[in-house]
């Protein structure tokens, strides 16, 4: 069993989750992870190698004979028990979210709660799909695609493997889980949870390890039907093409640069509000962020003044202070990547409105940034076009709705985006031109039945609801 207990100093894992149980790791490297409020090692971590995961898939096919049969009143069952357990850790999965990857604090609750709900919404997502239909001397039936591969990234984890769990066991898929490695104490209280949940021994497999250790072996692993990704573009690209040589069914959940128009009949106190919590989601670190604010030219100093008020409630510091809004990023590496993109937006001849470079004074320990916001942004911008992944806004100013719907397309990814105005008949108009997954109009908004996923580069598929549980299913038709 892994050794945690509120005694360490510094905790370690040494153990994953395969075939209903805790068992050592075959691969013997470690990682540290690194607490990013000081940049201390607060846990060591045994990294899972090709073995493990091999282990896991056998576990994962084995199970899946019988599990691929279960009626859907019995993966309704496993969900709910899924959702109780889950649900009986949210304070343990918030806290540990604040401490290892450093989400503020209430923001990442949200975060754990959507991953609670996600088993709920696909409960009423499986009992509203229908799994066969027949007519005339022909029936359709909706079959489990086989053993599927969820691997993750660090800034929802427990998000990610709730969502992507809870679709695949209402497919009846079985399931290896490959989470971030740098999400691993997450990881291990979801895993407790996940086994509380009671689910059949193999069902739900879980090897923490290197994306290129662990990640690959489920990629190229013929016993792995589906991989179920959210990721990098970069990652996201392998995956499709490694995956090819087995007919891999992919899932790909990837980076965005959405852009929130605020059109030009917006009450710009309620609308710039909205647009700078969009913005700093997640301390900046989300896929949906609306990194680009499309604002008129016509109002660009009404709105600059509105900015610089709003970004009063943008605090940043300790994530555990429920007061802050922005903390530290995860990595040194994510610091470095954010602070040169700032570097990169000034050198391009944006102006700083907001912020800038370096650690905010008395916070020189961790990885924190300065919340950024940049003025006279043109769209062809590095800063315009590349996800930076951290507290880093751009705003383009332009003349026209039609102009706005140009800039806001102009880009590779088409994730999420945002429409805020008065005149709601204009907003749902100019959201309708908008290529992307998804489109807030007024402020962010959920529903755990509409698809969430990508146009363009920001992915391939679905999930969420319904649409979550379709692409973890096969059709196929018996005639007469
Ligand atoms: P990443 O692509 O570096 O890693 C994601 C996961 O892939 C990790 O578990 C990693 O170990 C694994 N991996 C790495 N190499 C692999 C390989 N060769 N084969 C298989 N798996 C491999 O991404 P990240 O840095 O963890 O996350 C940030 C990115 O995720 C951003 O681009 C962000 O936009 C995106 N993201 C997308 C969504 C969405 O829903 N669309 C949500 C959150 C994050």
């Amino acid at each position: 069993m892994a050794t945690i207990t509120e005694k360490d100093t510094i905790k370690t894992i040494t153990t994953h989750y395969i075939d209903g149980a805790f068992v050592e790791s075959h691969g013997r490297e470690v990682m540290d992870t690194i607490k990013p409020t000081n940049g201390k090692v607060i846990a060591r971590v045994t990294l899972g190698d090709e073995d493990d995961t091999r282990r896991a898939i056998a576990a994962a096919k084995r199970a899946f004979t019988g599990f691929s049969r279960t009626t859907k009143e019995e993966r309704l069952r496993y969900l709910r028990r899924l959702h109780e357990a889950v649900s009986a850790r949210i304070d343990d999965l918030t806290a540990v979210m604040v401490e290892e990857y450093g989400g503020v604090a209430r923001f990442a609750r949200l975060i754990v709660e959507s991953g609670v709900t996600a088993f709920a919404a696909a409960e009423k997502g499986l009992q509203e799909l229908p799994l066969r239909q027949s007519w005339g001397k022909t029936t359709v039936t909706l079959e489990p695609v086989g053993v599927a591969g969820l691997i993750t990234a660090w800034n929802a984890n427990a998000l990610f493997i709730c969502l992507k769990l809870a679709s695949a066991v209402a497919a009846g898929c079985t399931v290896v889980i490959k989470p971030s490695e740098m999400s691993s104490l997450q990881t291990r209280v979801m895993v407790e949870a996940l086994n509380a949940a009671g689910l059949p021994n193999g069902v739900c497999n879980v090897v923490t390890g290197l994306g290129t250790t662990v990640g690959a072996e489920l990629v190229r692993n013929p016993d792995v039907a589906k991989i179920s990704f959210t990721g990098s573009v970069a990652v996201g690209e392998t995956i499709m093409r490694d995956g090819a040589a087995t007919m891999k069914r992919v899932t790909l959940e990837l980076g965005g640069k959405s852009p929130t128009i605020v059109l030009d009949d917006a009450a710009l106190d309620k609308a710039i509000p909205s647009a700078l919590i969009l913005a700093f989601l997640n301390s900046g670190q989300a896929c949906a962020a609306g990194t680009r604010l499309l604002v008129p030219k016509s109002r660009l100093d009404e709105v600059k003044q509105t900015i610089q008020d709003g970004m009063r409630a943008f605090a940043v510091g300790d994530p555990a202070d429920p007061s802050v809004a922005v903390g530290p990023m995860v990595s040194q590496k994510q610091y470095e990547r954010v602070e040169s993109y700032i570097r990169k937006g000034i050198e391009e001849g944006a102006e700083v409105l907001v912020g800038g470079e370096g650690r905010p004074k008395g916070l020189e320990a961790g990885y924190f940034v300065k919340p950024t916001v940049f003025v006279n942004v043109k769209n062809d911008m590095t800063i315009a076009q590349e996800e930076i992944f951290g507290p880093v806004l751009s705003v383009i100013a332009y003349d026209s709705d039609d102009e706005a719907i140009r800039i806001a397309n102009d880009s590779k990814y088409g994730l999420h985006s945002a429409v805020m105005g008065t005149d709601l008949e204009r907003a749902r108009r100019v959201a309708s031109q908008l290529r992307a997954g998804r489109v807030v109009i007024n402020n962010m908004t959920d529903d755990p039945q509409a698809p969430w996923g990508g146009f363009k580069y920001s992915g391939v598929g679905r999930e969420y609801g319904k649409y979550g549980i379709e692409a973890f299913l096969e059709p196929k038709a018996i005639l007469e």
